[in-house]
């Protein structure tokens, strides 16, 4: 992409309604757009974050065996009727009339409207377990909308829905998604820390929250800090091994973690004191297995194998794409703008060509940008007329994990500089040499 094509509306001012630093940096940077209270576009710069993000999250919803479809964000206000939650849900449920004054909704989330397609496919224990997500906007009428997309009313959810003929099968299916849990935040670049948790209206049991600490975050959590060194699962995890991600999840809850909801003050105070973490995080997932609650209520039964009727046994598991992105900007910056993790970088590579306009320069640039381009690399190449001191800023502002700098003076000895933003360390090298590095 060369800059002088591209949409990155930049701003030079800190904008005064943001608080927090992934605010600022969102809007600074033309990541986002508010539309009205809690409203976003995403713009070009942003969409292609929590596009990264977005396929993350999918390629491990799929290796540990969900199943993506699309459901609509309007909802038929008589389906909540039926589980009870449509007089149950209050304000935070935006609530509509279509011209024939039926009765909709915007979803908040997506249980009934799961149970309803489950109901009316699924009629054998044959059929299980089966767990569909899909990744949907949803609308929630916050109190408090704020942070910018880190707590917004319209806000991207991947959602995930499993369905199991008993409590010990639907462990299994929890299990599986803990497990992907853990698999795709560490590919965010981020340590997420599982808690227990409320349930909170969803209903049920068993709840985790992921959390990642930030001075930032609007919950109060209490850990321990061994979670620092515990190993991620591999990505040759065996979905189907029971016994393997039983493993894994008693070892992630084998020490004390908990959000405010669930605190345990004796618990807590018998972890030594240095290794107590009382913090603040930002709830990034949310998993839940409830049982019956919905099924049983909607009609969702299945024949298992001794003929019977069995309501399925569900669970459902949340991710917030458009939160994880402040979140990983909270977890990665510094004065001088956004560090991207290299998995979600919005481009690999920034080329910087400082003197636009002078044939050297820009001859070495082009063949940078082809080489690297024929590589597969994503590069934002900065061919426009700004004083060199800007462009290093916005290179830095937005924070893509390498730049190559071309200089009158390093290319007239065929050489550019290499900067990594996170490290800042340069390396001057020959045009041949910084490709050969790259690729
Ligand atoms: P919170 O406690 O922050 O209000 P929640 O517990 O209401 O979140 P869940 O119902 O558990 O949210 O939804 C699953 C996930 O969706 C959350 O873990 C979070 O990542 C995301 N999410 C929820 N509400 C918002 C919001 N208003 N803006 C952005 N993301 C959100
Ligand atoms: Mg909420
Ligand atoms: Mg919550
Ligand atoms: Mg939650």
């Amino acid at each position: 992409m060369r800059l002088s094509r591209f949409f990155l509306p930049i701003l030079k001012e800190n904008p005064k309604e943001a608080e927090i630093v992934s605010h600022r940096l969102m809007l600074r940077t033309g990541m986002i757009r508010q539309q009205s209270q809690g409203i976003y576009s995403w713009l070009p710069l942003g969409k292609r974050v929590l596009d990264k993000v977005n396929k993350i999250i999918r390629e491990e919803q799929n290796r540990a065996g969900a199943i993506e479809l699309l459901m609509p964000t309007l909802q038929s206000a008589d389906l909540w009727r039926e589980s009870g939650r449509y007089d149950a849900y209050g304000k935070e449920m935006l609530r509509i009339k279509d011209r024939q004054d039926r009765d909709m909704l915007y979803g908040p989330t997506n249980e009934e409207m799961i149970t309803e397609i489950f109901r009316s496919y699924v009629k054998s224990y044959k059929d299980l377990p089966l767990n569909l997500y899909h990744i949907q906007l949803k609308f929630r009428d916050e109190v408090r909308p704020r942070f910018g997309t880190m707590r917004s009313r319209e806000f991207l959810m991947k959602d995930a829905y499993s369905f199991d003929i008993d409590r010990e099968a639907a462990e299994h299916s929890y299990r599986k998604m803990f497990t992907a849990y853990l698999r795709t935040f560490d590919r965010l670049g981020l340590r997420a820390i599982p808690m227990r948790a409320d349930t909170g209206p969803i209903g049920g049991n068993l709840s985790h929250e992921f959390i990642i600490l930030a001075d930032t975050g609007e919950s109060e959590v209490y850990s321990h800090k061994d979670f620092v060194n515990f190993d991620i699962p591999s990505v040759d995890t065996d979905f189907d091994d029971v016994a393997g991600l039983q493993a894994v999840f008693d070892k992630w809850t084998s020490v004390y973690a908990a959000t405010s909801e669930m605190h345990d003050e004796a618990a807590f105070a018998a972890i030594p004191e240095g290794d107590r973490l009382s913090a603040r995080g930002i709830e990034v997932g949310h998993i839940f297995y409830f049982g019956t609650k919905y099924s049983a209520a909607m009609g969702a039964s299945v024949q298992g194998p001794d003929g019977k009727q069995h309501d399925a046994h569900m669970g459902s598991y949340g991710i917030g794409p458009t939160r994880l992105v402040p979140a990983i900007i909270e977890a990665s910056h510094d004065e001088n703008g956004i560090i991207w993790p290299k998995s979600v970088a919005p481009f690999d590579v920034s080329i910087i060509n400082m003197k636009a306009g002078d044939q050297a320069c820009d001859a070495a640039s082009e063949k940078l940008y082809a080489a690297l381009g024929k590589a597969g690399f994503d590069m934002l190449y900065d061919d426009t007329d700004d004083r060199a001191g800007a462009k290093f800023a916005t290179a830095d502002l937005i924070g893509v994990p390498s730049q190559i700098i071309v200089g009158p003076r390093s290319v007239a000895s065929g050489e550019v500089e290499i900067k990594d933003r996170k490290s800042g360390a340069r390396e001057t090298l020959s045009i041949d040499a910084a490709i050969n590095k790259l690729v």
